[in-house]
């Protein structure tokens, strides 16, 4: 192995000493014509019938790679004194650079295949940021379509068929599933999820951004479609085009709370709904088909589809949410859920026990990312609309934890 990369080096060295002597006797020839044409311009026409001849400036060029060569190899006879150390410490410096280019001692396969693969990850990337538009651009309007439907179809019911006090609780119910369903979805997607400071030189990082090259403080990751370190990185979320981080946390989970409760809340109040639509579809295929009207059947479409609509998201976000809420209640973030992993399973093999150091108990980390400190904050923080900031910059964290026996161990 190490033969072969001696050979492949020395293969290298002189094709790089080709390429210098070719690119020398280059050089000189166009010096020699610069000067030989100056010469001609000096000597105003008279004597210039040596200079101008074609044959004066080959030798002349020929004479010059000569003392080129003689100037790049002392050894042979050449005594240039100050010049021969300069074009020396040139041609070292040359040959330094060039190897820098390629020479790497942490060049492996890996970064091999990285770069290879670096065009289709740039397209993944970039695809997934159009992507996340469009995404932001269904929610909002299935999100608005659904509220369209409850206003036309399911509210006039309830009006018709309930009586008044039941009403009032779903409309109240109703808006303010919707406020704190807009407000957080607005705030998750608008609000920057927070980034390490490039201008501090003294942060408490634990390693070097390798796209970045920047500090990251615990905690912090960086997003490849954002293309930014982001503080207590979550994921990358395409729905809200934005990523989950550090001053958005609270906002992602409070809307995917939200909104699976409104979806739960649509699902059951148009469940009595859904099944006379369904009934009344049923019946169109029938002879003679019912008489219904424009109004009726656009209706019973509209309630299927909101009763299938809703139904299924509340599935959906209802898992995504309870795995935020165990991850939270555990005091990890997504990124951070399989760093633990497999950091449990290394120090299991090793007898330790891994202790998660952002785990404060489980009411302490809802407290922490809800941005709870009083009994009241329950209500007004987490129950309406509220822009309060979390607790710290994202940036220091807090390890002090009570922990009556094990060892501790820090995974950042
Ligand atoms: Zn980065
Ligand atoms: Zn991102």
């Amino acid at each position: 192995m190490e033969t072969s990369a001696v050979t492949r080096l020395r293969y290298e060295e002189l094709l790089f000493d080709i390429a210098c002597v070719c690119n020398c006797c280059c050089m000189c020839l166009c010096a020699c014509m610069c000067l030989e044409s100056s010469v001609c311009r000096r000597g105003g026409g008279g004597g210039v019938h040596m200079g101008s001849s074609w044959r004066w400036q080959l030798s002349w060029a020929m004479r010059v790679a000569m003392r080129w060569c003689r100037l790049c190899c002392p050894h042979r006879g050449w005594r240039g004194g100050r010049n021969s150390g300069k074009v020396l410490q040139l041609w070292g410096y040359s040959k330094l650079l060039l190897k820098s280019l390629y020479y790497n001692s942490l060049c492996n396969s890996d970064t091999l295949l990285d770069c290879a693969f670096e065009p289709i990850y740039w397209i993944v990337d970039n695809l997934t940021r159009w992507f996340g538009v469009v995404f932001v651009c269904l929610v909002i309007l299935l999100t608005t379509s659904v509220v369209v439907i409850v206003y036309l179809f399911v509210l006039p019911t309830i009006l018709s068929t309930y009586p008044v006090h039941w009403f009032i609780w779903h409309l109240c119910c109703g808006h303010w599933l919707l406020v704190m369903v807009v407000f957080h979805y607005y705030k998750a997607a608008t609000t920057s999820p927070g980034h390490p400071p490039k201008e501090k030189i003294h942060l408490p990082s634990v390693s070097i951004c390798k796209k970045c090259i920047t500090p990251k403080p615990p905690r912090t990751h960086h997003c490849s479609i954002c293309d930014i370190c982001v503080l207590k990185m979550d994921h990358h979320c395409p729905w809200l085009n934005n990523c989950v981080g550090h001053f958005n946390h609270r906002y992602f989970f409070s809307f995917c709370l939200y909104m699976t409760l409104g979806c739960i809340y649509c699902s059951i109040s148009s469940r009595d709904l859904f099944l006379e639509a369904y009934g009344a579809i049923e019946s169109y295929y029938q002879t003679p088909p019912p008489a219904y009207t424009f109004r009726e059947t656009t209706a019973h479409k509209s309630i299927i589809f909101l009763w299938v609509l809703t139904s299924s998201v509340a599935v959906a976000l209802g898992g995504l949410t309870l795995w935020h809420a165990i991850l939270i209640s555990r005091g990890e973030t997504s990124v951070e859920r399989h760093i633990n992993r497999k950091e449990t399973k290394r120090l299991k093999e090793k007898g330790k026990v891994f202790r998660n150091p952002y785990h404060h108990g489980k009411m302490n980390n809802w407290r922490l990312v809800l941005g709870v400190e009083t009994k009241s904050h329950w209500f007004t923080r987490v129950l309406l609309p509220s822009n309060h900031l979390p607790r710290g910059d994202g940036i220091m964290w807090d390890y002090r934890q009570k922990r009556p026996h094990g060892h501790l161990t820090f995974a950042v």
